[in-house]
């Protein structure tokens, strides 16, 4: 099997990620996160905010709407440039993305003419209130960044910063793409984490440069293998209208190096752009200087989707035990959905079945665990295994009279014997 078709069976096997509306034939490329998917991801999430907002002090945490007023795409630049080309199929009446093909007459699935290419916006619209007309049509946002230049003064009102500063978001954003696919890679609806960094124009350069590194680590800190991730500079002819600059972290999917992030230095672009659009003075007074100008952006920009499936990629691992196969998620332990398994060996022994039970209520106040007694011993280390548990813990007939369990580590299988009263501080200090 590709490693590709494992990813997506084991986390339709174990919980990670459904297919969207699955009993109705499936809505296609829709992914819901089932019970260890929505862990792991808002884990990740969780690790962003950390990192970019608790830890710097310099940016502060917004939670934008998703349905903005129209006049932001039109000053966005939205709807005049959110376009991809697309050409139709005469015969198969497939759509694609004109970039992706190879002969721009002929269907590459059937061979078929193809229409002339045509833009495509790849903004969702729909109507706000009762009345179905385009007086009342608005979109649902293409990207989390809006969100934030509109409230740029709000922040300055509110939070009265000094350069540099920024704005950290993290939510939705839906995009009609032509050509969805690869799993949650490409999808209509997503999940985005942004910052929007302001800076005096002198400074963006080194600033950007700074992001990039800053941004690059977060994904080896978190356990990404140092192999399957690079940097791409975006040459002048793929810059976006308004980008000085753009760097983008890629990751050695099974698919090919595709981005995982973008990094891009946007000018001044936005804020005069929302300026002049909105009629409100969107400068920055700097008071030392006594001059008022409009700061530039730096926006890191990563896909929360894009992020746990490229984590699930790198943390597949399989070895040999025996004639078996062991498949395991090497998860980073901030990443992992479940710390702790409490597993008891004898599941019609009533006394150990409770003493487990537990043990396990014990440890669940400070340590995310799961207590499973629904099959042999053997069956209930590989379900851990395959969703990463660090720490499986066995409770066996010793148990009841030494007051002691077996603590088996995930990635060495090592098996250590700790007394029943030491175990949650031992598991916390192994979880620092
Ligand atoms: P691509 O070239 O892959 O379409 P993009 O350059 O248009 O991506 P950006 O506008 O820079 O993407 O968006 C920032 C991040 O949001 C991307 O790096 C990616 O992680 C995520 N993202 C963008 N579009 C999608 C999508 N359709 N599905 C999932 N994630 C997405």
């Amino acid at each position: 099997m590709e490693l590709m078709e494992k990813i997506v069976s084991l986390c339709k096997r174990r919980g990670f990620i459904f297919q969207g509306s699955e009993i109705y034939g499936g809505l296609a490329n829709t992914w819901d996160y089932g019970p260890y998917g929505v862990e792991l991801k808002n884990n990740l999430k969780r690790a962003w905010w950390k990192a970019c907002v608790y830890d710097r002090g310099d940016c502060f945490g917004m939670d934008s709407s998703i349905l903005m007023h129209p006049r932001v795409w039109e000053a966005s630049g939205h709807v005049d440039n959110f376009f991809d080309l697309k050409s139709d199929c005469k015969s198969c009446k497939k759509r694609f993305k004109t970039e992706d093909l190879k002969d721009k007459y002929r269907c590459p699935e059937c061979a078929g003419e193809l229409t002339e290419s045509r833009p495509f916006n790849l903004m969702f619209k729909t109507h706000q209130g009762p009345v179905e007309e385009a007086a009342n049509t608005i979109h649902l946002r293409p990207e989390t960044a809006q969100g934030m230049f509109v409230n740029f003064l709000n922040i300055l009102d509110s939070k009265h910063p000094k350069l540099p500063f920024g704005m950290a978001q993290i939510g939705k954003s839906f995009r009609n793409e032509i050509t969805p696919g690869n799993f949650t890679f490409r999808t209509r609806e997503f999940e985005q984490m942004e910052i929007e960094y302001f800076v005096r124009p002198e400074d963006a350069e080194r600033a950007h440069a700074e992001w990039v590194e800053n941004r690059f680590n977060w994904y080896l800190a978190l356990g990404m293998k140092a192999e399957n991730l690079r940097k791409r500079q975006h040459g002048k002819d793929e810059l976006a209208h308004y980008a000085h600059a753009c760097m983008d972290i890629e990751y050695n999917f099974p698919f090919g190096w595709s981005e995982l992030e973008g990094i891009a230095n946007r000018s001044d672009y936005d804020l005069k752009q929302h300026a002049q659009y909105s009629s409100k003075d969107l400068q920055y007074f700097d008071d030392a200087a006594k001059e008022r100008f409009y700061p530039y952006i730096i926006e890191p920009s990563g896909g929360v989707d894009r992020a746990v499936l490229a984590f699930l990629i790198d943390a597949y691992h399989e070895e040999k035990v025996k004639d078996e196969t062991r498949v395991v998620l090497k998860l980073d332990k901030e990443l992992v959905p479940i710390k702790a398994a409490i597993l008891p060996l004898l599941r019609n022994r009533p006394e150990i079945v409770e003493l487990a039970k537990n043990i396990a209520q014990g440890l669940k106040k400070s340590i995310v665990t799961v207590y499973d007694d629904t099959g042999s011993i053997g069956k209930l280390y590989r379900r851990q295994d395959e969703v990463g548990t660090l720490y499986c813990i066995t409770i066996d007939v010793q148990t009841l009279e030494d007051k002691q369990v077996t603590v088996r580590d995930r990635d060495t299988m090592l098996q250590e014997r700790i007394s029943i009263d030491k175990l949650k501080e031992y598991l916390l200090n192994k979880l620092k």
